[in-house]
């Protein structure tokens, strides 16, 4: 019997399913996901990844069989598992989401792409978010994301699966050198990520505006969506159009959950914005973005500085607070992660790819698109976008002025009073000796760091090469609406410049 293979990679759902649909319409589909020891052998995976998919994974065959079908596990190179399959059953042709991945992933597409040419198969890939493959010029992108959004919802009626399915429950064993697996972690599948995005748009987003900033009230205030979009229990094409359906029903009086939503609505622009830099420029994964910051922190890594943020010993107790919620729970709220790169960047003077490595396998949301243009933002690499310091004292004063996030992630400082607590290098010499001493004086390293930065900003070459950065990435935003944003975030935060700052 003649069928179509759908490749499910980092889209576990059947439903806006763009592959699954398109080759539904042809006839009989065959569902698998590959373990591919490569992919999971790269320095930015983890077992929390793992333990998500497989969950994920577990959610989708349940709910296949209860169409009649299920997903196969495979595990091997694509290339080969792509053989044995055609030399069980041949397929009339592959379908499998577009993948904006780590070089890695590219890797292997191209593979699959040599053996589709060699078998004389078809390979058809669809858009999975409003990202959009060989984008001509960015002029055009924000009108796409729009169109990609609006269109219908794609959920085939009547799945016809081939008939050679095995009838094994689904397993699958991590790689044994895999690790990290946070006890606190969000559970994947398809029925938590509905349930997340239902308490979010009824009621957990009033608190949305305000309370994303504060690593206390974040983890309720936020959507919680972002790992559940990273590995595609959910689509984008779903939030989005739940979330304005959302908004057509609420009453114009109010005004705070409204406010909430829109903004909500803003950063799932922003994920595929983001996403986007890395489509156009894969080189970003590990080149600066802009090449006149090339060698800037490249020759002067600090391995102990590196281990004592890995190990929450920097002596300054929101930065360690901060890297242990993130240890024990896979995630933390854009400031805090905006803060802990700073951080790593400016007083710990860090290149940003190992530690983006670090971040990537702490992040179940771990999305290379977002991450690695995000870490060199708030590295200072990108030459586009303005410096951006946090000043981890003053995060501490501001979202979390009683101490409570730091007390409950740092046992040691339970005992410490309010006023040493954000700075306890400060308190007299014996109370202070058993807690972490700060690795660098935060004031003189922080000001070295701009320094330099702001040096070579200046210089011509530099200068020079910032129009082309900004023609190939800028975000094409009005300039109305970027000032009246610009003076938003100014008001809420001590940031310095208006660009994606989430609060
Ligand atoms: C250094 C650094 C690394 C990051 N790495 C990732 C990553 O690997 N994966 C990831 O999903 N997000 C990443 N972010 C962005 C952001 O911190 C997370 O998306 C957010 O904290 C996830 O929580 P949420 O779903 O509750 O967010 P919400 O505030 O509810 O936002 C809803 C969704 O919008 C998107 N989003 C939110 N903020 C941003 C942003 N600033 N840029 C792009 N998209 C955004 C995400 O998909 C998110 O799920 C990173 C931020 C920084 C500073």
């Amino acid at each position: 019997m003649s069928y179509s293979l759908v490749w499910f990679k980092r889209d576990l759902r059947w439903q806006d399913h763009a592959a699954l649909a398109a080759a539904a319409q042809q006839g009989a589909v065959r569902c698998i996901y590959v373990v591919e020891p490569e992919i999971w052998a790269q320095p930015d995976a983890a077992l929390q990844h793992f333990e998500f998919v497989h969950e994920s994974l577990q959610a989708l065959d349940q709910q296949l069989r209860l169409l009649g079908g299920c997903i196969e596990i495979h595990t091997g190179a694509m290339p080969e598992v792509l053989n044995a399959i055609w030399a069980q059953a041949p397929f009339a042709g592959l379908y499998s989401h577009e993948e904006t991945g780590n070089g890695a992933s590219y890797a292997r597409d191209l593979r699959v792409a040599a053996w589709c040419r060699v078998q004389g198969v078809l390979w058809h890939e669809f858009a999975q978010f409003g990202v959009v493959r060989r984008l001509k010029s960015r002029n055009q992108w924000q009108a796409a994301w729009e169109k990609h959004m609006a269109a219908p919802v794609q959920n085939p009626a009547n799945l016809q699966f081939w008939p050679g399915r095995p009838s094994a429950p689904l397993a699958m064993t991590a790689p044994s050198h895999l690790q990290h697996n946070p006890p606190l972690r969000q559970r994947g599948g398809r029925p938590l990520a509905l349930a997340t995005l239902h308490s979010f748009l009824h009621a957990r987003s009033l608190g949305y505006r305000g309370g994303i900033s504060s690593p206390l009230s974040a983890p309720d205030a936020c959507s919680r969506l972002s790992a559940y979009l990273a590995w595609g229990c959910i689509s984008m094409r779903e939030v989005v159009q739940k979330t304005r359906a959302q908004l057509a029903q609420l009453p114009e009086q109010a005004t705070r959950h409204r406010g909430g939503l829109s903004a909500f609505i803003s950063r799932l622009y922003w994920h595929c914005h983001f996403i986007q830099k890395l489509e156009d420029e894969p080189a970003i994964e590990w080149h600066n973005m802009h090449c006149g910051y090339d060698d800037l922190r490249e020759l002067a890594f600090n391995q102990q500085h590196f281990e004592a943020l890995k190990e929450a010993r920097t002596g300054w107790p929101m930065v360690d607070a901060s890297v242990t919620m993130l240890r024990e729970t896979g995630w933390l709220n854009f400031r805090m992660r905006a803060m802990l790169v700073s951080v790593a960047a400016y007083p710990l003077w860090l290149h940003w790819r190992p530690v983006g490595e670090w971040l990537a396998t702490q992040f179940l949301d771990y999305e290379p698109g977002i991450h690695w243009s995000q870490l060199q933002m708030q590295s200072g690499t990108t030459g586009i976008n303005t410096t951006r310091v946090y000043n981890p004292v003053k995060q501490a004063q501001d979202h979390d002025p009683h101490g409570k996030f730091v007390r409950r992630w740092l046992p040691a400082m339970r005992g410490v009073s309010d006023s040493w607590l954000f700075e306890p290098w400060l308190m007299p010499a014996p109370a202070y000796s058993s807690l972490p001493q700060p690795v660098v004086d935060l004031a003189s390293a922080t000001r070295e760091a701009k320094q330099r930065l702001h040096a070579l900003r200046k210089t011509p070459e530099v200068k020079a090469g910032k129009a082309a950065v900004v023609e190939k990435h800028a975000s094409r935003t009005l300039p109305a609406a970027r000032k009246k944003a610009k003076a938003a975030s100014a008001a809420s935060s001590q940031q310095l410049g208006f660009d994606f700052s989430s609060g």
